[in-house]
C-alpha cells in the first residue's frame, strides 16, 4: 500500500502555492459565464487537484467528478471531491503516501491529504445487475465516457479536468441550466439496474426544486416495486436526505409516483393526512427527529404504530431516543400552557434541543405562523435556564460526602432533590444554602427538626 514515491504533501502544497494564481486565474479564463464563485479556491478544492495533478504527472488521466462538479456549477456549497481516474486501483495506491482501500473490489482507493479525504475511484461500467442492487462485478476501464455513462443522472454525469474542461457527454449541464433531473440512457433500465436511483431521482429533485423530466418520471412510477430490492438501510438513507431538504417537495413526488409505500413503512392510505404531512415538516426546520415526528403526527400514528414504524424503517438508535422524549414530552401537555417552572423542570429532565422540537412541533401543528417566536421564546427560556445537570449544582457529591451523606443511591436522591429545590427557585444556588436546606431535610427526617 505504501509507495516508492510518495508524495510529499506538505512539500506539494507548499509547490502550489506559487501556482494557485494561475489555476485560479486559468480557471476563470475558461469557464468565465458558466462557473459561479470560481475565484475563490478552499483548501480541499486545492489538494483535490494536486491529488489530479500527481495522478495525471503519472501519466494518467484524472478529473473531478459527479457531486462536486454539479454542487460548483450551481454554486452550492460543496460536500466532498470525488475524483474518477484511468489509473487502476494498485496504480492510485502507489502513488500516495497514505491511501485506504474502501471499496478496492469497486475500484475506489481513499487518498488521504492531512485531515482531508478523496474517493480516487477508476473509470469503470458496472458489469451485470442480477438483483437490482449491486453490479454482481465491475469492469475496469480506459474511458472517462464510459465511466460517466454508468452514473445515475445527466447532472451527476460531468467531469472537470484541470484543464477547465468539462465533460459532459449527457447534456448534464443543460439539464441544470433548465432545472431538470434527468437519467443518464434508457431511466427503465437504469432504474431495473439500481432501484435506489428512483429515490436518488426523487431526492436530488426535491432537494434542487428542479422537475423530472417526463420519461424519468414515468419510469420511476412504472419501476417503484423494484425498490423492494433494495435494503431498509440505503432507503433510510435516502428518506433522511429528502427529509433534511424540501420535504413537502419529496413527499408529493413519492406520492404522485407511487413510491411512498416502499419508503415509509406500512403508510396509511389517506392522501389527505399526507398532503397534511408534507405541509407540516415542510414548514418546520431541518431537524430530523422534528420532521420525523412532525410526520408521525400529521399522519397520525399511534404510540405502537410509530414504535412499528421506527424497527421497520431501521432508525438509528439516536433517533429512536429523540422520538421517545417527544412521545414522554406529550404527557406535558401543550407548551403553550407551560409555567417558567415547568420550561425548567423539561429543560433539566430532557435537554434544550427535546423542548425546543416539542415547542416548534406545537408551532408548526397548532399554531402556524408563529414559528419565530417560539423560537424565540424556548431561546429566552434557555437563557434563565439555571440548571442543565446536577454538575451545575452549587455544590458537588464530595460537599454531601463531607456533609455526612453515605456515597452510593442515596447520594444521587438528595441531589437531585437539591436540583429540584434549585428548578423551583433559581436563587437558592448557592452552595451554603444547599447545604443548610441538606441538613434541615436530614433533621426532619430523623425528627430532630
Ligand atoms: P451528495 O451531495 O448527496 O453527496 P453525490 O452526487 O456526490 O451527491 P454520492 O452518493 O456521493 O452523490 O455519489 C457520487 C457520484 O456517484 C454521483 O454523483 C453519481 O455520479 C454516482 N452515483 C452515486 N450513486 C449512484 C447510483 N446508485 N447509480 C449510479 N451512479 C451513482
Ligand atoms: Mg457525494
Amino acid at each position: 500500500m505504501a509507495s516508492d514515491q510518495p508524495l510529499a504533501t506538505e512539500q506539494r502544497e507548499r509547490e502550489s502555492v506559487g501556482r494557485d494564481a494561475w489555476w485560479t486565474n486559468g480557471w476563470l479564463l475558461i469557464v468565465a459565464g458558466v462557473w459561479k464563485g470560481g475565484d475563490r479556491m478552499d483548501r480541499a478544492e486545492k489538494c483535490a487537484w494536486q491529488v489530479i495533478e500527481t495522478l495525471e504527472a503519472a501519466g494518467h488521466q484524472a478529473y473531478l467528478v459527479g457531486g462536486c462538479v454539479r454542487d460548483r456549477l450551481l454554486a452550492r456549497q460543496i460536500v466532498d471531491y470525488d475524483i474518477t481516474t484511468s489509473a487502476r486501483p494498485e496504480e492510485v495506491q502507489s502513488l500516495f503516501a497514505q491511501t485506504v482501500p474502501t471499496g478496492i473490489r469497486h475500484g475506489t482507493i481513499s487518498v488521504l491529504v492531512g485531515s482531508l479525504q478523496y474517493e480516487v475511484t477508476t473509470f469503470r461500467t458496472d458489469g451485470e445487475y442480477t438483483d437490482g442492487r449491486r453490479p454482481s462485478e465491475v469492469q475496469f476501464v480506459r474511458s472517462l465516457v464510459e465511466d460517466l455513462a454508468r452514473r445515475d443522472l445527466t447532472i451527476n454525469a460531468m467531469a472537470l479536468g484541470r484543464d477547465g474542461i468539462l465533460h459532459d457527454p449527457f447534456g448534464g449541464q443543460r439539464d441544470l441550466e433548465q432545472q431538470r433531473i434527468r437519467a443518464v440512457g434508457d431511466p427503465r433500465r437504469r432504474f431495473e439496474e439500481d432501484a435506489l436511483r428512483i429515490l436518488r431521482a426523487i431526492r436530488f429533485a426535491a432537494q434542487l426544486r428542479f422537475e423530472i423530466e417526463e420519461r424519468t418520471l414515468q419510469a420511476i412510477a412504472e419501476e417503484a416495486s423494484s425498490l423492494q430490492a433494495i435494503s431498509r438501510e440505503r432507503i433510510r438513507e435516502e428518506w433522511h436526505k429528502m427529509l433534511l431538504t424540501h420535504p413537502d417537495l419529496a413527499i408529493r413526488l413519492l406520492l404522485q409516483t407511487d413510491t411512498l409505500r416502499y419508503i415509509f413503512f406500512r403508510p396509511p392510505a389517506d392522501r389527505t393526512l399526507w398532503q397534511r404531512a408534507a405541509d407540516w415538516a415542510g414548514r418546520a426546520p431541518a431537524d430530523l427527529a422534528l420532521r420525523t415526528f412532525l410526520l408521525y403526527s400529521a399522519i397520525g400514528l399511534d404510540q405502537p404504530r410509530m414504535e412499528k414504524n421506527m424497527q421497520g424503517l431501521k432508525l438509528s438508535s439516536s433517533l429512536k431516543r429523540e422520538l421517545h422524549e417527544q412521545i414522554s414530552m406529550q404527557s406535558s401537555g401543550s407548551p403553550a400552557a407551560w409555567s417558567d417552572l415547568q420550561f425548567r423542570q423539561l429543560f433539566f429532565e430532557y435537554g434544550h434541543r427535546a423542548v425546543w422540537r416539542r415547542c416548534l412541533i406545537h408551532a408548526v401543528s397548532q399554531d402556524a405562523n408563529r414559528l419565530q417566536a417560539w423560537s424565540e421564546r424556548v431561546d429566552h427560556h434557555r437563557q434563565q435556564q439555571p440548571l442543565w445537570n446536577l454538575q451545575d449544582l452549587a455544590v458537588t457529591g464530595q460537599d454531601l460526602i463531607r456533609a455526612g451523606i453515605p456515597a452510593g443511591p442515596a447520594l444521587g436522591r438528595w441531589l437531585q432533590r437539591l436540583a429540584q429545590l434549585v428548578l423551583r427557585d433559581p436563587a437558592k444556588n448557592e452552595r451554603e444554602v444547599l447545604l443548610h436546606q441538606l441538613q434541615r431535610w436530614r433533621a426532619e427526617e430523623t425528627g430532630d427538626a
